[in-house]
């Protein structure tokens, strides 16, 4: 591999990560993309099944707390920049079993940065110069709003609620630190609510959606008038791109589409969009399949992300509405069933251990 000619990205066989190497090469970015991903229940190396004759696409299963792995990426591949995906993701995990989170999070996230400002002290001029770490985080960090709070902006002092963005937070002090203390190139993205293709359907809407088809109930979650402010993936993948490739070193940008929606409003647009796409037999509006379930601990009122800071000073806007994204994403989940069947009936992970073996 040319020298200084690849990105390494963490965590790209899971939701947001392999929608963003696909649009990668895509874009035509020429840059190869060497993937590390430990491929846990979140990481799927099919949604990038389109790249595997791809020689500038590498996959490497393994753990972004292995020091010696990373160290050797590092070493082989000489990457210009890292994309940091790699997380434990989902909330209400976090809530039963914070450990995995603090490890990968916490402890994954210093592995990598140990190793990239090593990597980094040993580059020199114009690679020295080009060199960039990115960070992808969450709004979560920031905690929770009122219904009148101004959106959360780059300044909003941290004051995470879950062990998922406690974790997140501690990430995100870390990066800050490994820049201001040792002067490491990084970049932060804290990002709202994403939805799109590939998404696991433990989170809202592609929960929603696959239980809508199977004719589950649809849980709804307290009385369903949480606050979340959603973004369709792809625009969240080309504000990563727009920050990586102009984004001012140690900075940090919020990244939102300003698409505030209540999660019940979220599942009635969801069950609207199938009635007409896919009518239920017999024909019954899928909303009826709604169920009000006891909410989730400590569960945040209202997030909502003031994106001027990236729009103004990078040019980036959001492409889709969320009427828009919303579409595209039921039409995706419509044309791919045997994808939503794979990832839930556990066929992808015996794919795993019989490719990768047991993790
Ligand atoms: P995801 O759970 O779908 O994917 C996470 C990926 O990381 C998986 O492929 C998994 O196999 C991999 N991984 C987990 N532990 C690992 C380890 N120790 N070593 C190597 N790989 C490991 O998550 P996502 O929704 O794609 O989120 C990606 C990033 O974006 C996360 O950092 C998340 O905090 C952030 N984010 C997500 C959202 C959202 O709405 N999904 C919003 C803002 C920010």
């Amino acid at each position: 591999m040319s020298e200084q000619n690849s990105i390494l990205v963490t965590g790209g066989a899971g939701f947001i990560g392999s929608n963003f190497i696909l649009e990668w090469f895509a874009a035509g970015e020429t840059a190869s993309v060497v993937n590390l991903d430990l491929l846990t229940y979140a990481g799927n190396p099919a949604n990038l099944a389109s790249l595997q004759d791809n020689p500038a696409y590498t996959l490497v299963h393994g753990d972004i707390c292995d020091q010696a792995l990373v160290t050797e990426l590092f070493t082989t591949h000489r990457p210009r920049a890292i994309v940091h995906f790699a997380a434990e993701s989902h909330v209400d995990r976090s809530i039963v079993g914070p450990e995995a989170f603090l490890r990968t999070n916490i402890d994954g996230t210093f592995n990598l940065l140990r190793a990239a400002r090593a990597y980094y002290d040993t580059l020199e001029g114009a690679e020295k110069e080009a060199f960039r770490f990115l960070h992808v985080s969450t709004d979560e960090v920031y905690g929770t709003l009122s219904p009148t709070d101004p959106a959360f902006h780059e300044n909003t002092p941290f004051a995470p609620n879950s062990p998922y963005a406690a974790s997140k937070a501690s990430s995100d002090h870390l990066v800050r630190a490994w820049q201001h203390t040792y002067g490491l190139p990084t970049l932060i993205t804290n990002c709202s609510n994403n939805y799109g293709p590939y998404q696991f359907p433990e989170k809202l809407i592609p929960l929603m959606i696959n239980n809508a088809l199977s004719g589950k109930p649809l849980p709804i979650y307290g009385d369903g008038q949480q606050v979340r402010d959603w973004l369709y993936v792809g625009d969240h993948c080309s504000a990563i791109r727009t920050v990586l490739a102009t984004g001012r070193i140690g900075e940090t940008y919020n990244v939102g589409g300003g698409n505030q929606r209540a999660n019940l409003d979220v599942v009635e647009t969801v069950c609207g969009l199938l009635d007409e796409l896919r009518p239920a037999s017999p024909h019954a509006p899928h909303i009826q399949l709604k169920r009000y379930v006891q909410d989730r601990p400590g569960h945040d009122r209202r997030y909502a992300i003031d994106a001027t800071k990236l729009e103004t000073e990078l040019g980036w806007r959001a492409a889709e509405s969320f009427e828009t994204g919303l579409r595209k994403t039921i039409e995706w989940y419509l044309a791919n069933p045997e994808w939503i069947e794979s990832v839930t009936s556990g066929a992808y992970q015996q794919w795993i251990s019989k490719n990768y073996g047991h993790r």
